[in-house]
């Protein structure tokens, strides 16, 4: 059996002999029954986060006050969380308050889909008042209640419904369809981070297509930032297996949509990241020696883009880019800090003060060395420039 359910039962037995019920729930019930890979595993139990975190020694506060304490045992973070009911939603997104509940079925029924509101006890049988498995027998993704109902509490549930159908391979059942497409507008309350945590899954699932074209039909496209202003073929006919790909390639077919990436709320690096594929692609089209390509851009950027470009044809210029992936491994530096000589040398060689000439010079030094005219050696740079670097009152 799986050690990661062999572990978390040893939690569950310990709630168990403490006069608590406790079940698996959630996603790793759904995978398990799928056979599926499992990453995480979450508990259940009708104990209160005080008393859960009485009976284990080492235990994490991640969300006390939404019934969530975080058991490590064999140094494995396990999610316990007590059986809630939500309260009144407002504004379509996170319940107003949270009632802790006695009863499992309460627990199961705020549960999103079907398939995700099976518990599991730690004698692997299954508690589905649902039918979550008939649900994936079906292939099918299936709202717990009336879908407008459950997309009116939490309009997050539609996007969650389109990164299932793309990681699973599902479709959505025709009401829950429905009623996307008659709460889309509703998406706009919620926050651009819990629509983006989502979206990095879908992307990286296998029937992403059949997903895309599903967030265009049911008009959820048009309440998602950027994403509302990609037009729709342009959306559908990329071939990319990561949202960042997918920023990448839109904003290199279209560049005006590059104003819009901030909307995102994407960390520094991310944001960095799809700027440089754009760059890269300008840079391509521009004529840009490989030489300088490899220089200046990073190898995961030249690599994605490489295999976007594969897949997207965005520019011609594939010797270039293949020339500059294998240029990247043999360069003499990777950057202006591993020249063998530094601002002060060259204020001490003219006696001189510092100024702009000094990057200027250097500028003319890094080229000399990534072309291999000039070994980056400290002593035959400084003659070098003493041959042909003249420096007039304080300038070169
Ligand atoms: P994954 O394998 O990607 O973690 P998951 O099903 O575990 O998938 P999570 O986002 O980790 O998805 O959520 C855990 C469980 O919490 C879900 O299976 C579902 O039962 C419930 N859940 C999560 N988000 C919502 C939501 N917005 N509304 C209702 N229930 C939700
Ligand atoms: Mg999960």
């Amino acid at each position: 059996m799986h050690t990661l359910f062999e572990t978390g039962a040893k939690i569950i037995k310990r709630l168990n002999d403490n006069g608590h019920e406790a079940f698996f729930v959630g996603g790793c019930v759904r995978d398990f029954h799928m056979r599926r890979d499992i990453q995480d595993v979450d508990i259940t139990t009708d104990a209160k986060p005080g008393e859960v975190e009485a009976l284990f020694e080492k235990t994490i506060d991640v969300g006390k006050a939404h019934g969530t304490i975080i058991i490590m045992t064999e140094d494995i973070p396990f999610e316990v969380t007590t059986y809630r009911t939500d309260g009144a939603y407002t504004n379509h997104r996170h319940p107003d308050e949270v009632i802790f509940s006695n009863h499992l079925n309460e627990d199961l029924q705020r549960r999103d889909f079907t398939m995700n509101a099976m518990a599991m006890d730690r004698d692997y049988t299954f508690h589905d008042p649902y039918d979550g498995r008939g649900a994936i027998e079906r292939h099918e993704i299936t709202t717990v209640g009336r879908p407008s109902d459950r997309f009116g509490e939490d309009a997050l549930r539609m996007v969650r419904a389109l990164r299932f159908m793309s990681v699973l391979n599902f479709s959505i059942e025709e009401d829950t369809e429905a009623a996307m497409t008659l709460n889309a507008h509703l998406l706009k309350h919620v926050s651009v981070e819990r629509i983006i945590t989502e979206f990095k899954k879908m992307y990286g699932g296998a029937a992403l297509a059949e997903a895309k074209l599903k967030l265009v039909q049911t008009g959820l496209v048009r309440h998602i930032p950027f994403f509302a202003d990609i037009g729709e073929e342009d959306l559908l006919r990329s071939r990319v297996h990561s949202l960042l790909d997918e920023l990448a390639v839109q904003i290199i077919k279209s560049p005006a949509l590059e104003g819009g990436l901030s909307h995102l709320k994407l960390s520094r690096k991310e944001v960095g990241f799809v700027k440089s594929c754009a760059a890269l692609h300008g840079a391509l089209e521009d004529g840009m020696h490989p030489l300088k390509i490899a220089y200046s851009f990073d190898e995961d950027v030249i690599g994605r883009f490489s295999a976007v470009n594969d897949e997207n044809h965005l520019t011609d210029q594939y010797p270039a880019l293949s020339e500059a992936a294998s240029l990247k491994k043999s360069l003499p530096i990777s950057s202006k800090q591993d020249l063998a000589v530094g601002g002060r040398d060259l204020m001490a060689l003219f006696q001189s003060r510092s100024g702009p000439w000094i990057k200027e010079c250097l500028n003319i030094i890094e080229n000399e060395v990534l072309f291999g005219r000039l070994k980056n050696e400290h002593n035959d740079i400084i003659d070098w420039v003493r041959r042909h670097v003249k420096v007039e009152s304080g300038s070169a």
